[in-house]
Formats: structure tokens, C-alpha cells, sequence
């Protein structure tokens, strides 16, 4: 197997340290709309930066993908009340609905 060094520097280290940065930004994906504007203008500007790293819009598509198959999921499961079925903000202790209490997964 060849194994491929990246140098301190090299456009590829880079681009691995702004994707490593941006994918800590936009890791927990959010229904703000904000949220998804200025994580597609990073990719855009990521995209832009490093073109030369032809593996970089993978990545970058790659992690899209990602948020948004577990923003699906949040919808799904945590931003609809199980017991009335109303949209609910998981971030809330209870359902502003019918005052069910939310279980949040993981913190
Ligand atoms: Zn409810």
C-alpha cells in the first residue's frame, strides 16, 4: 500500500485543517435557518479555496449528506412530540403541547 504523506503546508493539509474546523462548526445540524445558509456558504467558500484538492468536494458533499440525513432524523424523532404529535423543540425540558417530557439523547 502506498502511503501518502501530507506535508505541514501542502494545499491537501489545508484543506484537511479548514475541513477538520468546518465540520466542528456545523456538526450538530440546526433548523435555524441561518444555520443552513451560512454552513452552504462555507462549503461554497471551502469549495472555492480548495479546488485544487480535488477530494475536498467529496468531502464537502459528503458531510451535506451527512447533516441532512441526522436533520431528517431529528425531525422524525426528536422534533415531533411522541405522545400529541405536534412539532416540539427537543431543547425544551417539556412539550410546549401537551407537556410531555423530553428525553434528550446523548447530553
Ligand atoms: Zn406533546
Amino acid at each position: 500500500m502506498a502511503e501518502r504523506k501530507f506535508i505541514k503546508g501542502c494545499k491537501e493539509w489545508l484543506m484537511f485543517q479548514d475541513f477538520y474546523r468546518f465540520v466542528q462548526s456545523y456538526y450538530q445540524p440546526e433548523s435555524r435557518e441561518e444555520y443552513w445558509t451560512s454552513c452552504i456558504d462555507s462549503v461554497s467558500e471551502l469549495h472555492k479555496t480548495h479546488k485544487e484538492v480535488s477530494l475536498s468536494k467529496h468531502l464537502l458533499l459528503g458531510f451535506l449528506n451527512h447533516i441532512e440525513e441526522v436533520s431528517k432524523g431529528q425531525n422524525e424523532e426528536e422534533w415531533i412530540c411522541p405522545a400529541c404529535g405536534k412539532f416540539r423543540n427537543p431543547n425544551d425540558r417539556f412539550c410546549r403541547h401537551c407537556g410531555e417530557k423530553i428525553e434528550r439523547n446523548g447530553n
